[in-house]
């Protein structure tokens, strides 16, 4: 307000605009090392089909330990490395490390969803970097899930090629962060798509709104009619949890199950589906 806008003001915010000026020149430089320095890791965040009660998928999220910040969140430094080749070296890494990470589990036959940035997909190497990721772990083709944005289907055609390429060899294609975009569902149809992720927009709020509510179920029909199964990602807390579950969601993703977890967490079988009665219908939805 006026009253505290005074030079000094202007001088404290000059100053916090240059900080976070310096980090993001430190950030973007380091970041040139942080593979090499092993300074990067995923970890894995359980996707849960409430109706069978298991879970069905990872998620691999990407961090970084800076060696000065600490934790780096993805939604700071993915984007620096964006600008420039980088991110299609991280990305290549990524890809490697999840489909290793989840192939040398035991006994299981959980997918692992990758993050897969639009500038990867626009480089035209995601074909071959998803081959040779699952030729390096024997990963079963069919265990992997790429996880693109709306945006990327809008792309020129060698994207939609790409993606069919992909499908063809059994690879997953989910649509991350849903809902918010472009996509009508005129476009979607014929798409070539696997799985729609519902963004986490539609959840804000969701248990006093009754048009976020009403969003909700729009998606999941729109799933159903367009037969493709829809996770919800994002779900905080219990309430949530049994509102979306009593809509008639199955995959549900979310802190209310589990935090990301370490390799080694995951590796131990280190968490619990906790106990959510199944609705009776909701099986006859499409399945992951
Ligand atoms: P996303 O792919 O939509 O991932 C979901 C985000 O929601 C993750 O944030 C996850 O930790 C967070 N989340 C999970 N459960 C809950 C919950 O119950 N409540 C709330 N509020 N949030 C929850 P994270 O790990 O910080 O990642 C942020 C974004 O960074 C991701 O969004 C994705 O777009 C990007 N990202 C992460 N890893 C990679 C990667 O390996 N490559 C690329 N290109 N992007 C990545
Ligand atoms: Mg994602
Ligand atoms: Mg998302
Ligand atoms: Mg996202």
């Amino acid at each position: 307000s006026a009253a505290t806008a005074g030079p000094g003001c202007v001088h404290r915010y000059d100053d916090a605009l240059r900080v976070e000026e310096d980090r993001r020149a430190v950030l973007r430089a380091d970041l040139e090392h942080a593979l090499g320095r092993g300074e990067l890791r995923l970890v894995f965040q359980p996707v849960v089909d409430v109706v069978l009660h298991r879970t069905v998928s990872v998620e691999a999220l990407l961090r970084w330990r800076h060696p000065l910040y600490g934790d780096v969140s993805p939604t700071e430094f993915v984007p620096l490395a964006e600008e420039s080749p980088l991110i299609t070296e991280v990305g290549r890494w990524v890809l490697r490390e999840a489909c290793s990470t989840v192939a040398a589990l035991d006994g299981t036959d959980l997918g692992v969803a990758v993050n897969v940035s639009a500038h990867q997909v626009r480089s035209g190497e995601l074909v071959p970097d998803v081959l040779a990721a699952l030729e390096v772990s024997a990963l079963p083709a069919s265990r992997l899930i790429v996880e693109i944005t709306e945006s990327v289907l809008l792309d020129d055609s060698h994207v939609i090629e790409d993606l069919t390429a992909l499908r063809r060899l059994g690879v997953r294609v989910a649509v991350d962060d849903f809902g918010t975009g472009w996509s009508s569902l005129a476009y979607l149809v014929g798409m070539p798509i696997d799985v729609l992720k519902m963004d986490q927009y539609f959840l804000s709020n969701v248990e006093h709104d009754p048009a976020r509510r009403a969003m909700c179920r729009a998606v999941l029909q729109l799933g159903s009619s367009l037969d493709l199964p829809v996770i919800v990602e994002g779900v905080t807390n219990a309430a949530v949890l049994t509102l979306l579950r009593d809509m008639g969601h199955r995959y549900l993703q979310g802190y209310v199950f589990a935090r990301p977890l370490e390799a080694a967490q995951l590796a131990a079988g280190a968490w619990d589906v906790p106990d959510v009665p199944a609705l009776p219908d909701v099986a006859a939805l499409p399945a992951v």
